[in-house]
């Protein structure tokens, strides 16, 4: 039987977060909005005359978004007028820019099943969002609180055959966004929303199929769910010997079923033109060049570097680089204590352990203590002064109420003793109470070596060298 082989392509919104909207002076604070149609004013509800002021910020913002994923820079890009309707859009037209977006070609690297990997974009464009449609109670309310927020869309190339593909794609991109400041890129808040375009085709074959494209899959598992879903979805087509068709389908994630809802539009039917009441987006060098100049390096970078340079384990390179803070958190620590494992395992093991339970400290930024003491625990268990069970509970306490390491260590008296003499005479102890134990290991059970490094470090209080009586257990045993 043939085997098909599926190909995806995204359209992806992301909503920048400028402090104003695209083409007012309203908020564009979406997801903060105590009440519906507050944020509005006559330009973003589009009063007759009513004309659009492009925001630079909005520009500044979407270049560094673009620049972010490696695109070519259009010097002179347009905005073009979409027109619909729909309530939610009071200017029954999108402003949009379909022939000359601000970016062209780029891409976007990733880790997909332990194998660097690059996707490519195609373009992105700028344009403005609608507003939301509440549906209750029989009857559907308008919130314009969303209408004239600005987008960037990102459309890749049919590039994607695995949904990991996918999945890996989205997550880097979420962490570009998040760490060059464009965008929260939050999907539960709408930051965030996919269109997902899908085909199948015999394999080896030099065509794509005709595709479907799905409006609006609202989160990793829902987009993980509609691709087994549509991909099974066509085979049964192909299967049985019909042909798919081109068209717009909606994904229903409580019924885990897509629905049909038009076939696909053309740009005909938009009647897109140059938007009139624009002047063309001219950028100059200087625009450009300090745009990227904030780009830091890139999640993906510095993943590689910890996997290459650090040995980190894939876990732990992914979870240090899902927030540009934690991050620069963890390169400074490693800076200062040129010990990448060890910072590595305080921030995951400990910290995030912390924060995750913590209600007043989520971020690394709200730390209560500064990062020389972090450094300072990890000195102290590398000098052999502080034993790594006890380091952990000096952590803890910095992590509850601040303070400073040393002190924490003396005040607990957890500075761990390395006096041969004062040890020595703890192990002496420990042989004479141990009669029958040390009968057993001179026997042959070296088992139970564990168990009188285990005494010794009780009757030392555990701060006792565990090094130290190891060693020494191993002559006098
Ligand atoms: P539009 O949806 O506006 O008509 P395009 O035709 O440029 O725009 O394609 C939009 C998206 O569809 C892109 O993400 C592209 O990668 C994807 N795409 C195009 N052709 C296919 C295909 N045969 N199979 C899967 N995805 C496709
Ligand atoms: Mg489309
Ligand atoms: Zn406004």
């Amino acid at each position: 039987m043939t085997k098909y082989v599926k190909t995806i392509g995204l359209e992806i919104h992301v909503r920048i977060k400028s402090k104003t909207k695209m083409f007012c002076g309203c908020k564009n604070a979406v997801a903060l909005a105590p009440e519906p149609n507050i944020n509005v004013c006559p330009v973003c509800m589009w009063f007759p005359g009513m004309l659009p002021v492009l925001n630079e910020e909005v520009v500044r913002l979407g270049l560094i978004g673009g620049m972010a994923m490696n695109c070519e820079v259009n010097k002179v890009s347009q905005f073009d007028r979409k027109t619909y309707f729909y309530p939610d859009n009071p200017m029954s037209y999108q402003i949009t820019q379909l022939y000359q977006p601000i970016v062209g070609k780029g891409s976007v690297k990733t880790i997909v099943n332990g194998e660097v990997r690059e996707f490519g974009i195609h373009h992105m464009h700028l344009e403005n969002d609608a507003g939301k449609l509440i549906h209750a109670g029989g009857k559907t309310l308008c919130d314009y609180n969303r209408a004239g927020a600005p987008l960037m869309e990102i459309v890749t190339d049919p590039v994607f055959h695995e949904k990991e593909e996918v999945m890996e794609f989205l997550r880097e991109l979420q962490k570009i966004m998040r760490a060059a400041w464009v965008s929260d890129a939050d999907m539960e808040k709408g930051q965030l929303r996919c269109d997902v375009n899908l085909s199948i085709a015999p394999e080896g074959a030099t065509e794509f199929g005709l595709r479907t494209e799905h409006k609006n899959v609202n989160s990793f598992s829902a987009i993980w769910r509609l691709i087994d879903h549509e991909y099974k979805r066509q085979l049964k087509i192909v299967e049985s010997g019909w042909k798919v068709e081109q068209e717009t389908r909606g994904w229903d994630d409580e019924r885990w079923v897509s629905t049909w809802q038009r076939s696909k539009e053309d740009a005909m039917d938009y009647r897109y033109f140059p938007e009139p009441d624009l002047l063309p987006l001219e950028l100059d060098d200087d625009f450009i060049e300090s745009a990227r100049a904030t780009i830091p390096e890139l999640p993906i970078e510095k993943r590689i570097r910890y996997l290459n340079e650090y040995k980190l384990s894939d876990d732990d390179a992914r979870i240090l680089t899902t927030d540009r803070a934690l991050s620069e958190y963890f390169d400074t620590l490693v800076e200062k204590t040129k010990d990448p494992k060890k910072s590595c395992s305080y921030i995951t093991t400990i910290l995030l352990a912390l924060m995750n339970e913590s209600e007043d400290v989520n971020n690394i930024s709200d730390l209560k203590f500064d990062i020389v003491e972090l450094t300072r625990v990890i000195e102290l268990v590398n000098g052999d002064e502080l034993s790594s069970t006890n380091s952990k509970q000096v952590v803890e306490e910095l992590f509850q109420n601040g303070w400073k390491a040393d002190i924490i260590v003396d005040e607990n008296g957890l500075r761990q003793k390395n006096d041969l003499w004062a040890l020595e005479a703890i192990v002496d102890e420990v042989i004479t109470n141990h009669e029958k134990q040390v009968a057993d290991y001179r026997g042959g059970n070296e088992n139970i070596f564990g168990f009188f490094v285990g005494q010794c470090m009780k009757a030392s209080k555990w701060a006792g060298n565990p090094k130290i009586f190891n060693e020494l257990l191993k002559k006098k045993l």
